[in-house]
């Protein structure tokens, strides 16, 4: 059977493999949740939208007559490259994760580590703080309580419900971003304390760097394991892959 391939989106990895993949004869199809309201022009044919948990996926593997499954979504979307993991078992279909690194602290980083949005709230319980809050939309609400600190917020998107913390500005910009851009924006707002997921990769990096430069304090919230899968960190290593 003909390649067919079915990459689960909404990074930069994924369209950088979308790219890659549309010069050469493979089929390929990218999959976005549909979280965002401008998605990226792509090369290849995408699809919108959930699948209905992992039965709902392995049911479109089989339907579409997919070949290979590329889970590159996001190292915090636990739950879809969970479905991913159990698809790939129910079809028999091959999975591979295209994934980045985790960051390291550097010399001159001041973090402090916690394992998930919970510990980062408790973590934030404290004096008062201007803190970039750069966790995206999903998870905002579970800072609802520490409403003592200031808050800037970067977005993709306005949200249509605005964010409820007393004293806050939304920034509404896409990466990426330099740190020389970051540097002036934490400057800007006094900002001494960034809440970050460790994305890894270097599309979100630029405020490590500049939170770096300037000596803020980052309250780094470790990635979810993800078992049971192989992981990949480039694209050409994915063209091997698939053989
Ligand atoms: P999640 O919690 O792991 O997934 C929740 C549900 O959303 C999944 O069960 C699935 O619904 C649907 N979904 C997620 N990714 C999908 C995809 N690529 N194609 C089709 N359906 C998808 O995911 P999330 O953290 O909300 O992330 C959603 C999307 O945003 C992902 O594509 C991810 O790569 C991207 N993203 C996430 C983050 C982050 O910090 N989490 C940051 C940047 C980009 P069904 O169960 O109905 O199939």
């Amino acid at each position: 059977m003909p390649q067919n391939l079915l990459i689960l989106g909404g990074t930069t990895e994924a369209s950088s493999l979308a790219h890659l993949i549309s010069k050469t004869n493979l089929k390929a199809t990218i999959s976005y949740a549909g979280r965002v309201e401008r998605i990226s022009q792509q090369p290849i044919p995408k699809r919108i939208g959930g699948f209905g948990g992992a039965t709902g996926l392995a049911s479109y593997i089989l339907a579409e007559r997919i070949t290979h499954l590329v889970d590159a979504t996001h190292p915090f979307a636990a739950q879809m490259s969970e479905n991913a993991i159990a698809a790939s078992k129910m079809t028999g279909i091959p999975l591979i994760a295209l994934t980045r690194p985790p960051w390291q602290p550097k010399a001159g980083d001041n973090w402090h580590q916690v394992s998930d949005i919970t510990h980062a709230v408790s973590f934030l319980s404290q004096e008062p703080l201007r803190v970039m809050l750069a966790i995206g939309r999903m998870h905002l609400a579970a800072f609802y309580d520490n409403q003592q600190h200031f808050y800037l917020l970067r977005l993709v998107d306005l949200p249509k419900t605005p964010p409820l913390f007393s004293n806050q500005i939304i920034e509404v910009a896409r990466g990426p971003f330099t740190a020389a851009q970051d540097a002036a924006l934490l400057s800007h707002h006094k900002i001494n304390l960034i809440v970050a997921k460790n994305a890894g990769g270097s599309g979100s990096y630029a405020k490590i760097e500049a939170a770096r430069q300037l000596g803020i304090h980052v309250l780094m919230i470790k990635r979810p394991v993800i078992r049971n899968r192989q992981e990949l960190y480039n694209l050409g290593d994915v063209i091997d892959w698939l053989g």
